[in-house]
């Protein structure tokens, strides 16, 4: 199994090459994201970035002191909005609470996953990607399209978030750049062939 996770990642990084992922200008800026997109297509959280940037508020000290009613029109083309606006607030409450990025980043990556698993609005998908894309701590993301590519090359026999991150983990060097360079290829990929209707013929994982 160990070959073949990686002869994936080696596949669709010749396809695809770097990815430059998170798509973002701050960490500030990637943990709003990452709850910005829940359940949402990357083009509407988007739409909703550039409204908070707009309205200057496009950063945790700002959304921790603004009124919640300014986030939520801000970030209405996110979806879900009521709830989001309440998410960004208690993850903003909890970074202004527990200090900076680099007091935060001394902790070890599982003690912060915890941390951040305790704010009201943050699962583990969301958690993992502000380890990952905001504290490079070499933790692998599952996404939707991660459990479509796990089921469709049948990797595993069980769709768990847990069960899913282990076999990545397990099976790959344990290294903050592969992981992330891993999971936008993924996404990537799922965006360009392994869409709803698959289209195998000229994907770069065909036969892997
Ligand atoms: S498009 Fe087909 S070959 Fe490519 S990842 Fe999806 S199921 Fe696999």
């Amino acid at each position: 199994m160990k070959n073949r996770i990686y002869e994936m990642y080696e596949r669709l990084f010749e396809r695809f090459s770097y990815q430059y992922w998170w798509p973002a200008q701050t960490k500030d800026e990637i943990v709003i994201g990452a709850i910005l997109t829940q359940n949402t297509a990357w083009h509407n959280v988007e739409k909703a970035i550039s409204n908070l940037k707009n309205s200057n508020l496009c950063s945790l000290s700002k959304i921790h002191t603004s009124n919640i009613e300014d986030i939520k029109d801000c970030i209405k083309p996110a979806g879900f909005f009521n709830q989001k606006a309440r998410y960004l607030k208690n993850t903003a409450d909890f970074f202004i609470k527990n200090g900076s990025f680099s007091k935060l980043n001394s902790y070890d990556a599982q003690t912060l996953r915890k941390m951040l698993l305790s704010i009201k609005g943050v699962g583990k998908e969301t958690a993992d990607s502000i380890l990952l894309y905001a504290f490079d701590k070499a933790i692998f993301v599952v996404d939707a399209y991660t459990k479509r590519l796990v089921k469709r090359h049948n990797l595993i026999d069980t769709l768990s978030y847990d069960a899913i991150q282990n076999l990545f983990m397990q099976n790959l060097i344990k290294d903050a750049k592969l992981f992330g360079e891993y999971h936008a290829l993924i996404v990537k990929n799922a965006k360009e062939f392994c869409k709803s209707k698959p289209l195998c013929e000229h994907c770069p994982l065909l036969g892997v």
